[in-house]
């Protein structure tokens, strides 16, 4: 299972993803956005990692993901803070009541963040968005984790489903965030945002391996 200093170690690893994937990100930003994805998701995350180093001893998941959403909501601008921030603060409230993530646990965290989002920034899936990865994440990790199978089995799951997730985005025309306003230019091109969503997942099952 994980525990809070796991969990800690979790979201510093998200921190490196994502400060590797910073130019991809910014790139794909560039295409259908105003090009600082990259950018605003490094200075948030750099504010999770600060959080993850002043975490007191024996601070609970819940009380750890509450000061990562004051952090990225503090560090973050850009239409992703208040979404991350949001995500977070459900995600945690979604396992107030654990000491340590199970698979079942692990999958209710990730379905709060979903929701989350979903509540925040009223993104229908199709939207072209990063819901489009977070939604078959969400959906992925709740269905395997009744299977009984390990927390990293759902990880894993949820990080496939969000590749592919991300990876629909391209079919998709923007409604929802600064790409809207291009309409059918955006076809055939990646949400920043869907992409993003699929190295955090990824970088969450990169530090259970
Ligand atoms: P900004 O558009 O303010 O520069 P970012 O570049 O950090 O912010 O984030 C852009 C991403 O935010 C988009 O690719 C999209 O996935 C996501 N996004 C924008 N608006 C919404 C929304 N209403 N709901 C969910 N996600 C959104
Ligand atoms: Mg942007
Ligand atoms: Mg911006």
């Amino acid at each position: 299972d994980v525990t809070p200093d796991i969990f800690r170690a979790m979201m510093k690893k998200v921190g490196e993803e994502i400060i590797a994937e910073k130019d991809w990100l910014s790139d794909l930003d560039g295409v259908i956005g105003d090009g600082d994805h990259g950018v605003t998701m490094e200075i948030g995350w750099k504010a999770v990692q600060s959080a993850m180093e002043d975490a007191p001893a024996e601070e609970t998941i819940d009380g750890t993901c509450k000061r990562m959403a004051k952090a990225f909501l503090d560090a973050v601008g850009a239409s992703s803070g208040p979404l991350y921030a949001t995500a977070f603060l459900r995600a945690g409230s979604a396992v107030a009541n654990r000491l340590n993530l199970d698979a079942g646990a692990m999958a209710a965290w990730i379905a709060a963040a979903c929701q989350g989002i979903r509540d925040r920034g009223r993104a229908e899936p199709g939207d072209k968005t990063m819901v489009d990865a977070w939604v078959p994440a969400a959906a992925a990790a709740l269905s395997t984790a009744q299977s009984g199978v390990s927390t990293l089995d759902t990880l894993k799951a949820a990080r496939d489903a969000a590749e592919a997730g991300m990876k629909a985005t391209a079919t998709m025309e923007a409604r929802r965030g600064r790409s809207a306003k291009l309409g059918a230019r955006s076809l055939g091109h990646v949400d920043p945002g869907a992409a993003s969503t699929f190295v955090v997942l990824r970088a969450m099952t990169l530090a259970l391996e």
